[in-house]
């Protein structure tokens, strides 16, 4: 059986205290979901450590949004895939559409990312998904097979084992526009069988997540398909009774 997720990724938002805010109310509301529902925040990197202390003794676990693609070092401003897993960190965000847009992210530099994730315990939840330009050319099912092939064809069957894969159609970030519950579940499907001809049988094991202006109203269709496995929520997951609604969806 597929674990059912739904992941906050709250980007660059709240403050220190808000996020603990956030996150206490989460716990607070999150008896009223199915205990069936794996519930993660994805925290700015500032207030990890005390978004972890607020979610003591609950089931909600803390992802950060990115990691360096090095151990440790002369990196400037980087944060390292150890550092966060020290911080009580179980799940990294990579390959995210916006740092693949507005910091170059490649292949090539998601690649190292993951093997720090690896190495160091953490469950990377990986993006993958197309733009408007690339939806409209039919060009979508290219977009989503190289953005696996070049990353995702690179892991042991031991690593696969510990993947989440987020589609997120570009086009649909933050935008309000959502990805129909049909458009979703077909991609879904496509992304399961590039997986499965790598991985084979393991790849129905893959928690594979949807994301792209997913919010209380829209999230019970979307997750009713087969192959979806849950959500990637951005701007919903800012207010508690938005994200555990969501939860509700299943
Ligand atoms: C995201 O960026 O991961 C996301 C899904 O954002 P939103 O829900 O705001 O579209």
């Amino acid at each position: 059986m597929r674990k059912k997720i739904v992941a906050g990724n709250w980007k660059m938002n709240t403050l220190p205290a808000e996020g603990v805010e956030l996150a206490k109310s989460v716990v607070a509301g999150r008896g009223e979901v199915c205990s069936c529902v794996n519930f993660i925040v994805c925290p700015p990197f500032t207030h990890i450590s005390e978004v972890v202390k607020a979610l003591e003794g609950s089931d909600i676990a803390v992802g950060a949004q990115d990691c360096a693609t090095e151990a440790k070092g002369a990196y400037t401003g980087e944060v390292a895939a150890q550092m966060i897993a020290a911080l009580g960190c179980k799940y990294v965000i990579l390959g995210h559409s916006e740092r693949r847009q507005y910091y170059g992210e490649t292949s090539e530099t998601l690649n190292k990312k993951m093997a720090q994730a690896y190495a160091n315990g953490l469950t990377p939840i990986y993006c993958v998904g197309e733009n408007l330009d690339e939806r409209e050319a039919g060009e979508h099912f290219n977009v989503v097979k190289a953005q696996i092939e070049e990353v995702v064809y690179n892991l042991t069957e031991e690593q696969f084992a510990n993947l989440v894969i987020a589609y997120e159609p570009v086009w649909a970030i933050g935008t309000g526009k959502t990805a129909t519950a049909e458009q979703a579940q077909e991609i879904h499907a496509y992304i399961r069988k590039v997986l499965a001809d790598k991985f084979g049988a393991a790849a129905e094991e893959c928690a594979i997540l949807y994301g792209g202006s997913c919010k209380p109203s829209n999230a019970a269709e979307i997750f009713a398909k087969e192959d979806v496995d849950g959500g990637l929520i951005g701007g919903a997951a800012l207010k508690a009774e938005d994200f555990l609604a969501i939860g509700k969806g299943f």
